[in-house]
């Protein structure tokens, strides 16, 4: 097995093992030299005692062959000499000659004088032999036996050590218990036992705060990116504060973690795109485009063998439930209408919405004309039925106009944009339901003719922008300017961006035209700045589709970066309509944006689908009553309870409030009057192009109040 492959914990856990085991061994073998060490000790000990005796006895002998003392004197003296001689507590001299004699003993006197050659211990060793027959090999020897200590009992093991005293027939002896040494022994063993044991607890616990030091980040840390590589960013990054390699990994991690989580958005962010490319967000049906790319894709299937239809649906009285009881009311009837509708058909057939209240089919199973007309007189039926809504009933009715490939058109535009004329037709005709086949034709598809002339007028220059100035109700002094784009065509004159917006919007070719109208008010700033003029705050439209693109942010630092002018004089106008979906998506877009000093106002206000608890945690600054609640703002309490209503929530929630649409003087003395901060309007100015704008710049214009 490689170490590679053990896992950390483990690892240190081997680690641990090794010490604990090199503790132990190097323990039990310091125990094992303490204790030779103790024993040769005292055997130097005894020798040095040994032959301290030997030299008095030598000296003793000296006198004897001198003559200066007798034999009787010198056994007498060698008798008191061994008498005195005891040392360490049990131990003793003793004498022998040659010949196994006993010569003196202090402690078993009863063998002076006797031969112990044939003395064995309870081992049968025998004791006096073995010493003289070492004695005669080595002249001293150390030797092993059974004896009992002075003070009696049974016999113990000794180690005995005994020399010849030269000169003499004598041999002077003595030995140690070796169990006098166990204590000695036992108190070193204690010594160690305690110092192994305190190593052996320091290194655990040193182990174990490596490991919590260590191994369990490494552990959390590796967890955490197995969950980060399944795609699961939510997780809090620990240890990032560390100095060590452990903490570079952390912030490593961290950055990862960041990068899956800015894909994942950047993912959402293109999921959003791509809804709404395809999708009506209110119906969830398939848009437009949808249904043009269903039909050509249709087509292309059926190879022109079979016949396709196009049916499109328009609902009579929706317009009129929006204007008398709100957007959220007809946005209810037509949902419920269209999952109606949808139930009566075959799953290959595609529904979308065309328009506000214009259903599109496409029909790929049809059989014969006779079958299309009755299905589509069902879809009327289906339609004109009661959608119950809480409390009240409400009844749409609708009409149908019908175009069949291949006969009517070849291309989806042309399917789509006849049946589409074709029911206007049905409606001047008070017909409800017309074959496209049925009606002279006349009037040119406006969608798909608008759609190639604006890439044309981008091409050509055909667009620019008026400006129309906002005031401060509290100084009257124009803070800001709302930007709108014309355009101005050759032969057709001024068409309204209320028409050729919605058809960019359709036709994908919106943040084209938006990115156009960013450019132009970069580069107008910049000749402000040069010129010394003081531009106010400039606001620009800009459409849901063109603010949800992962590029927006970078598309717009370029622009403003290439002509170097700050954020700052950037204020972005977005519709409700772009705050309906993902909200997180949305508000991690709008900081982002809102941090490069671009303020953001939500435009036509009331309208949509927000309410102001929905926005209330979005970064945004302005809020944008729209024009319908101005309208009547002098005459209708109503819409006037709701501005007020509207003015109140907004300071709670510290935004500004802009009034648009300010035609009269009582509109503004009523918005005064409620505490509206900025308001725009014809009363005040026109939208300008831009000399009369400058010359409003230059002119420090004040509105007159009152
Ligand atoms: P909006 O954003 O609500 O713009 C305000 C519209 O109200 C403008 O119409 C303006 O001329 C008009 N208006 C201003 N004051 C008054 C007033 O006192 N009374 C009345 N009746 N109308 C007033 P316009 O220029 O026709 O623009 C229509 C819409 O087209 C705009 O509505 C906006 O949604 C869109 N739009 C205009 N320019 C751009 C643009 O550059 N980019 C994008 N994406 N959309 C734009
Ligand atoms: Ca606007
Ligand atoms: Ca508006």
């Amino acid at each position: 097995m490689r170490l590679s492959n053990i896992q950390i914990h483990r690892k240190l856990i081997l680690l641990v093992i090794i010490m604990v085991c090199g503790t132990l061994v190097t323990a039990s073998l310091a125990y094992r030299f303490t204790q030779d060490d103790i024993l040769n000790s005292r055997k130097s000990q005894i020798q040095s005692v040994v032959q301290a005796g030997r030299s008095q006895i030598m000296a003793l002998h000296q006198h004897l062959q001198q003559n200066s003392i007798t034999q009787a004197q010198f056994d007498r003296q060698l008798q008191e000499l061994i008498n005195a001689t005891r040392f360490s507590g049990s131990e003793y001299l003793y004498l022998y000659n040659i010949q196994g004699v006993n010569i003196a003993h202090p402690i078993q006197k009863q063998l002076t004088g006797t031969n112990q050659m044939d003395m064995r211990d309870d081992d049968g060793i025998y004791i006096t032999r073995k010493m003289i027959e070492g004695i005669k090999e080595n002249g001293s020897v150390f030797w092993e036996f059974r004896w009992p200590k002075p003070e009696g009992g049974l016999a113990v093991p000794k180690l005995g050590y005994a020399e010849r005293i030269p000169g003499t027939e004598l041999i002077i002896g003595s030995g140690l218990y070796l169990d006098d040494l166990k204590p000695l022994v036992r108190a070193r063993a204690y010594t160690y036992l305690g110092i192994t044991l305190t190593v052996l607890i320091a290194a655990l616990l040193f182990a174990y705060r490596i490991a919590s030091n260590i191994a369990h980040p490494v552990t959390r840390l590796a967890g955490q990116m197995n969950t980060l590589t399944e795609g699961n960013p939510d997780l809090e990054v620990l240890d990032t504060e560390r100095r060590d390699e452990i903490g570079d990994m952390a912030r490593a991690m961290q950055c990862f973690r960041d990068h899956v989580v800015e894909n994942q958005r950047l993912r959402t962010m293109q999921d959003q795109v791509r809804f709404l490319e395809t999708f009506d967000p209110v119906t969830r049906l398939y848009n437009r485009q949808a249904l043009g790319e269903a039909i050509n894709k249709e087509i292309a299937r059926h190879d022109r063998d079979c016949q396709l239809a196009v049916v499109v649906l328009r609902l009579d009285l929706l317009h009129e439930i929006t204007i008398e009881m709100g957007r959220e009311r007809s946005d209810q009837v037509l949902i419920k209408t269209a999952a109606r509708i949808h139930d009566e058909l075959h799953s290959d057939d595609v529904l979308a919405r065309l328009s506000e209240d214009t259903l599109g089919i496409l029909l790929s199973n049809v059989t014969s004309r006779e079958a299309l007309e009755t299905l589509s007189r069902n879809l009327l039926d289906i339609l004109a039925q009661p959608v119950q809504l809480e409390e009240q009933r409400l009844q749409v009715a609708g009409r149908a106009g019908i175009s069949i490939f291949p006969d009517d058109g070849g291309y989806d535009f042309q399917l789509i944009g006849r049946a589409e004329n074709t029911v206007n037709q049905a409606k001047k005709q008070e017909r409800d339901l017309l074959f496209y086949d049925a009606v002279a034709h006349n009037e040119p598809n406006h969608s798909i003719e608008l759609w190639q002339e604006m890439q044309k007028a981008l091409d050509e220059d055909q667009f620019y922008l008026v400006f129309q100035p906002l005031f401060d109700l509290e100084n009257n002094n124009p803070v800001a300017a709302e930007v709108l784009l014309r355009w101005e065509h050759p032969e057709k004159g001024f068409i309204s961006p209320a028409q050729f917006i919605p058809v960019a919007e359709q036709s994908g070719l919106i943040s084209r035209l938006d990115a156009w109208v960013l450019e132009a008010v970069a580069k107008q700033v910049r000749n402000w700045l040069d010129r010394q003029l003081t531009p106010p705050r400039i606001a620009v439209n800009l459409s849901g589709i063109s603010f949800l693109r992962p590029d927006f942010l970078d598309t717009l630092t370029d622009i403003f970066g290439r002509h170097q002018v700050s954020l700052d004089h950037l204020d972005l106008e977005l519709t409700e309509g772009v705050l309906i979906d993902d909200l997180e998506l949305i508000s991690d877009q709008l900081r982002n944006i809102r941090a490069t000093g671009v303020s953001i106002s939500i435009d036509d206000f009331g309208t949509g689908y927000s309410s102001l608890s929905r926005i209330k945690n979005l970064a945004i600054d302005n809020i944008k009553i729209d024009r319908s609640f101005i309208d009547e703002l002098d005459t209708c309490p109503q819409d006037r309870k709701i501005v007020e209503a509207i003015i109140l929530m907004a300071q709670g929630l510290n935004l500004s409030v802009i009034a648009e649409g300010v035609e009269t003087q009582e509109q503004l003395a009523e918005l005064r009057r409620v505490g509206c901060d900025t308001v725009q309007g014809f009363f005040l100015s026109r939208p300008l192009k831009v000399e009369p704008f400058e010359e409003l710049l230059e002119q420090d214009l004040v509105i007159e109040i009152d």
